[in-house]
């Protein structure tokens, strides 16, 4: 075969294949520009596990009339414009990729109201050619995004979809890790028509442990100890709970607010908890990493799960001691001599 240009739909259904793996990545996507877009608020709307339909609606800043076919487009962004804004991302978007792969694989609807625009648009792509469509729409100040049939033309990606019940564990999780993200911004989450998840803003210290325990569970809270430590420009705060744990699903681990699993981090806080716990049992933790935005590079996978630290050492060595230092002054004792 002769080498040929893609088409833009297949270009994007390819592309699609690394962002959106299954619904909780869509919504991931959709929370995410929403947060970009400074809401307050994000309401989550779930059908059949999100198979059939997902809606994801905020307060935030909206996107103008004529920019709303571009918003669709691939590497379009508003987020980023040259390399040196690339070596130090503040947002969570950057790609430009992701509204471009869902609308190449599902049936999306965009609706959107900046608060200076009189009345809302609406653009639809249908998954079929790119084409957008256009039409005015009663809107408030923000944007919905509506997905639905979700890989309806790609049937090889439809048979990985899992039952309703396990595609919506997945989204639970995922709004759960953005909610203990991001205290300052109210969510709800509902499925087949139910609210199943509330979490208000939280202001204050008492509003954001009582989400922390809404989320991680009050039991683990109610034992849980406040981290707080500081290295030059590093800052690690959060909460960590030493009473083992027979399964390590409550670890969650942040960087400049983004949601990581990341070998290094896990690796020093298992380090920092050597002989603490007994074998087969894991620490509960919410942390958060704040280091400057230059000193971490966030464009090395797709959906951003990994980060690579300019100074790894450094970071690894100051999530150790932060870790090992609370465990001892909570025991009184010194700990063994850590040989690394
Ligand atoms: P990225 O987030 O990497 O920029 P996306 O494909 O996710 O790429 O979004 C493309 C653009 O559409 C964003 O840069 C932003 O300008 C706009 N956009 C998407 N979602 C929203 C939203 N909820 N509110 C305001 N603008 C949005
Ligand atoms: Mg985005």
């Amino acid at each position: 075969m002769p080498i040929q240009i893609l088409p833009a739909r297949l270009a994007n259904q390819i592309a699609a294949g690394e962002v959106v793996e299954r619904p909780a990545s869509v919504i991931k996507e959709l929370i995410e520009n929403s947060l970009d877009a400074g809401a307050t608020r994000i309401d989550i709307e779930v059908d059949k596990g999100g198979h059939k339909r997902i809606l994801v609606r905020d307060n935030g800043s909206g996107i103008p009339e004529q920019e709303l076919q571009l918003a669709l487009s691939r590497h379009a962004t508003s987020k980023i414009t040259s390399l040196d804004d690339l070596e130090q991302i503040i947002s969570l978007g950057f790609r430009g990729e992701a509204l471009a792969s869902i609308s190449a694989v599902a049936r999306l609807t965009l609706s959107s109201k900046p608060s200076s625009q009189q009345q809302g648009w609406q653009a639809k792509a249908e998954g079929r050619d790119m084409t957008v469509s256009l039409a005015p729409v009663a809107h408030p100040d923000g944007t919905s995004i509506e997905v639905l049939d979700l890989f309806f033309n790609t049937p090889a990606r439809r048979k990985f979809l899992r039952t309703e019940k396990t595609e919506f564990a997945h989204i639970d999780e995922i709004v759960r890790r953005v909610a203990l993200s991001r205290f300052d911004v109210a969510f709800s989450l509902k499925h087949n028509g139910k609210i199943l998840r509330q979490y208000p803003q939280a202001m204050n210290e008492q509003a954001r442990e009582k989400r922390v325990g809404l989320i991680c569970g009050r039991k683990l809270m109610d034992d849980a100890l406040k981290v707080q430590s500081e290295f030059q420009q590093l800052q690690l705060h959060g909460w960590l709970c030493t009473t083992p744990q027979p399964q390590n699903d409550v670890q969650y681990f942040y960087v400049n607010g983004r949601m990581m699993r990341d070998k290094l981090i896990n690796h020093a806080i298992r380090q920092a908890f050597e002989g603490w716990l007994p074998a087969d049992f894991h620490p509960a933790f919410v942390l958060y990493l704040q280091l400057d935005a230059k000193e971490v590079d966030v464009n090395v996978h797709p959906a951003k799960h990994e980060v690579r630290f300019h100074q790894s050492r450094m970071v690894h060595d100051f999530i150790f001691r932060a870790v090992r230092d609370m465990l001892e002054k909570i025991s009184g004792t010194e700990g063994n001599e850590i040989t690394q």
